[in-house]
């Protein structure tokens, strides 16, 4: 399965907020199997957001993620920006709206706002593009979004990183796991880290590079640093499988390789 990543809002780009979102959705997708393709960072305008999303709609992804603008403000227009690319109507969804009056009468009871009532601001948080649904935000007041058509998977998560995770792991896990099940791609990633023993990472390279050729399911990557006669350069082996034990299995085999591999090559330039 291929992704994008699609950051909304100026902060970002006027180097105010550090895209912290990207990375760690990157990291959670590419953990579950999914292949992220791009990544990128709009401004808070409809017809930036819009566009992105339909020129990533003209890529032939199978997901793509949106994360930020989907508050109770003008600024926050990353769901009129799907329903504009999407060419469908905005609408008020009940089940979003029953959220946001839920969420709204627990804060009001708690103390936190002045007032239960659904106010314009707060009812544009329950406007969805048509057919999409709701998902349950436990940290903040603003749904995410989920819309599924013909096999592609179209999903908003809030900014605040709290509330992005909550939803990423409460609902949006699950339901990529059961796509990739269904698809055949459901599988597990596992890596772990190797010192080298090697400072020059041009010599290093042809050695990881062997091993990377040799074997199926694994992938390594030589992490450079600095150049000195205290570096020790580390190797990152990553390895897939369609299970937990696959996955393990390749990457003891990988590690015990490039391990047994790095040996030779130092004795060599003994
Ligand atoms: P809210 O309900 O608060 O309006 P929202 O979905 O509209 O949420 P934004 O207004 O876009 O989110 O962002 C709220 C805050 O979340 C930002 O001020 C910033 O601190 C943080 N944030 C937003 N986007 C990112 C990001 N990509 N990476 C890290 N933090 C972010």
């Amino acid at each position: 399965m291929k992704g994008v990543i699609i950051a909304v809002g100026r902060e970002i780009l006027t180097g105010k907020t550090l895209d912290t979102n990207s990375h760690w959705l990157a990291g959670e997708l590419t953990a579950l199997g999914i292949s992220i393709r791009r990544i990128c960072a709009v401004d808070d305008i409809l017809e930036e957001i819009a566009g992105e999303i339909s020129y990533t709609l003209s890529l032939g992804v199978d997901l793509m993620i949106t994360t930020g603008g989907m508050g109770p403000t003008r600024d926050d227009m990353t769901l009129e920006a799907w329903a504009s690319a999407l060419g469908r109507e905005l609408v008020l969804n009940r089940e979003a709206l029953g959220m946001v009056q839920e969420k709204y009468r627990t804060l009001y009871q708690r103390g936190y706002v002045d007032t239960p009532d659904i106010t314009p601001e707060r009812e544009k948080m329950a406007h969805l593009p048509q057919e999409a649904r709701p998902l349950p935000n436990p940290v903040g007041a603003a749904p995410g979004m989920l819309l599924e058509d013909g096999g592609r998977v179209f999903i908003a998560l809030p900014g605040v990183p709290g509330e992005m995770k909550a939803i990423f792991h409460e609902d949006v896990v699950p339901l990529l796991s059961r796509l990739l099940e269904k698809r055949g791609e459901g599988g597990v990633l596992l890596q772990e880290v190797v010192k080298s023993g090697f400072g020059d990472e041009s010599l290093l390279w042809p050695l990881v590079k062997r091993v990377m050729d040799e074997m199926e399911g694994v992938y390594l990557k030589t992490l450079a640093t600095r150049f000195g006669p205290d570096v020790d350069l580390e190797v990152r082996v990553e390895a897939w499988g369609r299970d937990e034990g696959e996955a393990r299995d390749r990457l003891d085999r990988a590690v015990g390789r490039l391990k047994k591999v790095l040996e030779e090559a130092r004795h060599a330039g003994d």
